[in-house]
């Protein structure tokens, strides 16, 4: 098949699991249409493929995707949403106030129903060792089994606020404490009386704390917590590192799916850190987004929750602060933050980020979009991808990643971007 795109690489998400009750010959059809579809249409190089997709299904894609020089990579979510694992109460993150799973402050209301219920956002701990090893040998069964091109990582990071805002203060488990107490010479009950102390003085300073804040991570913690925040950092990338020198050992390339880079602290995603264990990151970009990691939701949630957790506040100066301190053209109404997202120059902004970053040499960086039409998560329309692929164009970025599944991906959005490139 000629390539029309020489210029961009590009990569799509597929998830076969909402076809699975299809008939064997009807599955077949629907992928075969969608993936060459998205040869013709993008010049498609890489199908990133969901874990919980059935073998049969994944194994037929391999075959299509080979057959049409597309590569493909086994999208697998590592601590939350594992496919064929169910997390044991014990081995989910803890907060400083003893609540594991998920938290009460500003929680997404969609929390545990979200896709049918399918994507819970329930996050291991990192350094609950025997759990990750459990998940680690289901890992590497896939990634043996599968033999696809290579590896793309998700769910590599603690809570968001989305979650709820208490979530953000995590983990303080014994296996926490103890790691934290061998490898720093810390004591973890130390950092639990700041996050405490810092969370009560949220519910009364709000706005002082904001006022000296130069990041949404500022705001969360304080400096005293920074080295707790490192070993934070350290124990997610410790995991990546793991399960991407399995991949790289088996001869695969490695891609990561990170928040975006001004939302990424707060998960404890530290780009340089995770940039030494990858070809390429994609940042997921979702400006439109009503979905955990988008820029909509996830910063709607925690203006929620500084609301809920200070129910004085005003609105308007809240969300004037929130803008100054992220850069982002920010509505002022909280509600409109939510339905009307960020501009979509936030590409650019979070790609120059970046681009000042120390990343590991080679690594490209591959900028997520959402090109779907899903009532009620995000529309994107001709005109917000007119702006995208522009925004795209100038970051100079190498390549793409089209979020979330090719098989509910608008025919029109793929041509649209096709014409684009
Ligand atoms: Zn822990």
């Amino acid at each position: 098949m000629e390539s029309k795109n020489k210029n961009k690489w590009i990569g799509i998400q597929v998830d076969t699991t909402k076809i699975e009750n299809y008939t064997r010959p009807q599955i077949e059809n629907e992928l075969k249409k969608r993936v060459e579809q998205a040869k013709e249409l993008v010049d498609l190089n890489a199908l990133l493929v969901w874990a919980h997709s059935s073998d049969e299904n994944c194994t037929f894609l391999k075959k299509l995707s080979d057959s049409l020089g597309i590569e493909t990579y086994l999208w697998y979510p590592v601590l939350a949403d594992i496919a064929d694992f169910t997390v044991p109460e014990d081995s989910k993150v803890e907060n400083f106030i003893g609540t594991k799973g998920w938290g009460e402050i500003g929680r997404w209301d969609k929390l545990g129903t979200y896709l049918g219920g399918r994507e819970k956002f329930e996050f291991v701990c990192p350094n609950k060792t025997k759990t990750i090893s459990e998940i680690y040998n289901l890992y590497k069964d896939k990634v043996d089994k599968l033999d696809f091109d290579g590896v793309f990582l998700d769910r590599i990071r603690f809570p968001s606020s989305a979650m709820g805002f208490e979530m953000l203060y995590t983990c303080f488990c014994k296996d926490c404490e103890n790691k934290l107490q061998e490898e720093w010479g810390e004591k973890l009950k130390n950092y639990r009386a700041m996050a405490n102390d810092h969370y009560l003085k949220l519910q009364k300073e709000t706005i002082n704390i904001m006022s000296s804040a130069d990041s949404l991570h500022s705001i969360v913690y304080p400096e005293a917590m920074q080295n707790f925040l490192r070993f934070r950092d350290s124990s997610v990338s410790r995991i990546v590192a793991m399960f991407s020198d399995y991949a790289r050992q088996k001869g695969k390339k490695v891609g990561l799916d990170l928040f975006s880079y001004s939302l990424a602290d707060n998960v404890s995603q530290d780009y340089e850190m995770l940039s030494k264990t990858c070809d390429w990151i994609k940042p997921m970009i979702y400006c439109h987004s009503k979905g955990p990691a988008g820029f909509p939701l996830e910063l709607y949630l925690f203006l929620r929750s500084l609301l809920t957790l200070n129910p004085r506040l005003d609105e308007k100066e809240l969300t004037g602060l929130l803008k100054k301190i992220t850069g982002l053209d920010l509505p002022k109404k909280v509600d409109d933050v939510l339905e009307k997202g960020v501009s979509e120059a936030t590409i650019m902004t979070e790609m120059e980020n970046i681009s000042r970053l120390n990343l590991s040499k080679g690594v490209a960086i591959y900028p997520g979009i959402e090109a779907m039409k899903m009532a009620g998560t995000c529309m994107i329309t001709e005109d917000i991808l007119e702006k995208y692929l522009k925004e795209i164009a100038a970051s100079k970025a190498q390549g793409m990643v089209l979020a979330w599944d090719l098989i509910e991906m608008p025919i029109e959005n793929l041509a649209f971007i096709g014409e684009r490139l």
